[in-house]
C-alpha cells in the first residue's frame, strides 16, 4: 500500500492554494482570515490522517479531497456555534438539572436584559447616594412573599428574620454550617445523610465547613429522644435535611419539623433546615402529591432555612438563606458570603420571580404553567402535532405518559400527561434519539420499549412548531 498512499498524498492541495479558492475566500468575509486558515489546516490534517490510517479506501479519500471546501465551511460553522445552546425538553422532567432546571418568566428575562445592558444600582442606595447591600434587592421581597404564604404579618417576619442570596443551596448550606458551627457539632439524623443530584453530599459539605457531624438514630428511624440525648456542650446546630430525591417506606419514623423545632428551641439550639426545593406552591392544586413548602418551615419557626432558587420556586439558579437576625453578623461578616455572592443578573431574575408570587401571578412562571397544563390540553397538542407529521415517514402514536416534577421533589411527584411515541421502519429508538439531539434544534426525549417518547408537558405550546420542524428534519433523513 505505500505507493498508493503516496499517490493520495499528492492529491492534497497546498494550504496556500486551498485558501485562494473562490469559495474559501468568500468564507473570510464571514469569519476571520485566521479562523479560515486554522479550519483549512485542520481539515487537511484530518484527511492526511485518514490516508495514513490504512483502513480508508482510495475512493473514500478521493471523495474527501473533492469535498475539502465543504469540509472547511462545516468546520467553521461548527467551531463558531455557541457551546451552550437552547434545547427542547421533551423528557417530561420539569426540573431537569442537566437541562438547566427552571425556565424563567418573560418578566424575569426582560428584567435581566434591562439590567445587563447598562449599569444598575446593585450596591447603591439611590435615595441617599450611599453604598448599599446587594441583598437589599431580594431580602424584603422574599420576606414579604414568605409572610403572605405563611399567613403572618410581614412586620413580624421581618423583625425576626433576615435573608441573603448565594450561588445555590449547596453554598447556602456551607455558609450556615461554617458561620454558625465551625469547630462545633451539628446533630443530623442518619436517615438524612443524603446525596442529592450533582454530587451534593451532606457529610462532605459538613467536613469542608469545619463542623463535626454528630449522627443520631438509624437509617430508617430517628426519634426526638435521639436528638435530645445527643445535645451537649459542643452542639451548635441541629440540621434537618429534606429527603428530596428518595422515599423511604415501611418501618420509618422521624419527628415532624414542628416537634423538632420546639425541642431545639427548648434546648436553646438553633434548628437549621436544608429545605432544598424552595417550594411556595401547593402541588395538590395541580393534582400532584404535596411537597413541604418554605411557608411550612417558617410556620414551624426554624432558625435558619436554605433553599434553591431554580427548583420549585421557578426562578434563577441561586441559594436563598433565611435566618434569625441574631445570626446576621456571623453570616454577613463571613468571607464565604463574599465568595458565594451572585451577580446582578441573578438578582434581576429572582426579584421578578418573587414579584410574580407577590402579585398572585404565579401562572406567569413557566414552571407553574407546565404544572397547570391539564392532560387533556396536552393530548390535544399531541394529536395536532401527530396529525401534521403523520405522512413524514415516521410512525406516530399519541400515548399516555407520566411527567416527573424532579429537582429534589419526591420520586412520587408525577403528573398524568400525553406524549408522542415515534418509531421508524429501519432505525432504532436510540438512533432516533441520537439524531434528534444532534439536529439544528436539539430535542431531548426518552426511550421506552424501543420507542422514542416525547412528553409535550415540558415543551411550551409556542415551541410546538419548532418541535414539528425538528421531527420533519428527523423523518427526511434516510
Ligand atoms: C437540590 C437540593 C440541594 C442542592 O441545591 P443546589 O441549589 O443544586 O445547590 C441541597 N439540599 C436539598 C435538600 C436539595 O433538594
Amino acid at each position: 500500500m505505500p505507493s498508493a498512499s503516496q499517490n493520495l498524498y499528492a492529491l492534497l492541495p497546498q494550504i496556500g492554494e486551498l485558501l485562494e479558492r473562490e469559495s474559501i475566500r468568500a468564507l473570510e468575509r464571514r469569519y476571520s482570515r485566521a479562523a479560515v486558515i486554522e479550519a483549512a489546516r485542520t481539515v487537511v490534517a484530518e484527511v492526511r490522517r485518514e490516508i495514513a490510517s490504512e483502513d480508508c479506501d482510495e475512493d473514500f479519500v478521493r471523495f474527501r479531497i473533492g469535498h475539502l471546501e465543504d469540509a472547511v465551511q462545516s468546520r467553521l460553522e461548527e467551531d463558531m456555534r455557541p457551546s451552550l445552546r437552547r434545547v427542547l425538553n421533551a423528557t417530561g422532567v420539569l426540573l431537569h438539572t442537566g437541562l438547566g432546571r427552571a425556565p424563567l418568566s418573560p418578566a424575569a428575562i426582560q428584567h435581566i436584559a434591562e439590567v445587563a445592558a447598562g449599569y444598575c444600582n446593585l450596591e447603591l442606595d439611590l435615595s441617599t447616594g450611599e453604598r448599599g447591600r446587594r441583598d437589599d434587592h431580594a431580602e424584603k421581597l422574599l420576606l414579604r412573599v414568605l409572610a403572605i404564604k405563611s399567613s403572618q404579618p410581614a412586620e413580624d417576619l421581618m423583625a425576626r428574620y433576615a435573608a441573603v442570596v448565594v450561588n445555590n443551596c449547596a453554598a447556602a448550606t456551607m455558609l450556615v454550617l461554617n458561620s454558625l458551627a465551625e469547630s462545633g457539632e451539628v446533630i443530623v439524623s442518619r436517615g438524612e445523610l443524603v446525596e442529592i443530584g450533582g454530587g451534593f453530599r451532606v457529610p462532605e459539605i459538613m467536613a469542608k465547613s469545619g463542623a463535626t457531624l454528630r449522627e443520631v438514630g438509624t437509617t430508617n428511624r430517628t426519634r426526638l429522644s435521639d436528638y435530645e440525648r445527643a445535645v451537649g456542650p459542643n452542639t451548635r446546630l441541629i440540621l434537618r435535611v429534606h429527603q428530596s430525591n428518595f422515599r423511604m417506606e415501611g418501618f420509618v419514623e422521624r419527628p415532624d419539623l414542628q416537634a423538632l423545632s420546639a425541642m431545639a428551641a427548648a434546648r436553646g439550639i438553633p434548628l437549621f433546615e436544608d429545605q432544598g426545593t424552595g417550594c411556595l406552591l401547593d402541588l395538590s392544586d395541580y393534582g400532584a402529591t404535596p411537597e413541604p413548602t418554605l411557608a411550612q418551615s417558617l410556620r414551624a419557626e426554624v432558625s435558619v432555612v436554605a433553599a434553591s432558587g431554580d427548583k420549585l420556586l421557578g426562578g434563577p439558579q441561586c441559594g436563598l438563606l433565611v435566618f434569625e437576625r441574631r445570626f446576621a453578623e456571623a453570616i454577613r461578616a463571613n468571607p464565604l458570603l463574599r465568595a458565594f455572592r451572585v451577580d446582578k443578573l441573578t438578582y434581576a431574575a429572582l426579584e421578578s420571580t418573587l414579584r410574580s408570587y407577590l402579585l398572585g401571578q404565579e401562572s406567569q412562571l413557566p414552571l407553574v404553567a407546565m404544572l397547570a397544563a391539564t392532560a387533556e390540553q396536552i393530548r390535544a397538542r399531541c394529536e395536532a402535532l401527530a396529525g401534521r407529521i403523520e405522512n413524514s415517514g415516521l410512525r406516530v402514536e399519541v400515548v399516555q405518559v407520566e411527567s416527573v416534577i424532579g429537582g429534589g421533589t419526591s420520586p412520587g411527584a408525577l403528573l398524568p400527561s400525553f406524549g408522542i411515541a415515534l418509531t421508524h421502519p429501519s432505525q432504532s429508538a436510540d438512533q432516533l434519539s441520537r439524531r434528534l439531539r444532534a439536529g439544528s434544534a436539539p430535542v431531548l426525549a426518552r426511550v421506552t420499549d424501543d420507542r422514542l417518547i416525547l412528553d409535550l408537558r415540558t415543551i411550551a405550546p409556542e415551541d410546538d412548531t419548532t418541535l414539528e420542524s425538528a421531527l420533519r428534519e428527523l423523518a427526511s433523513h434516510e
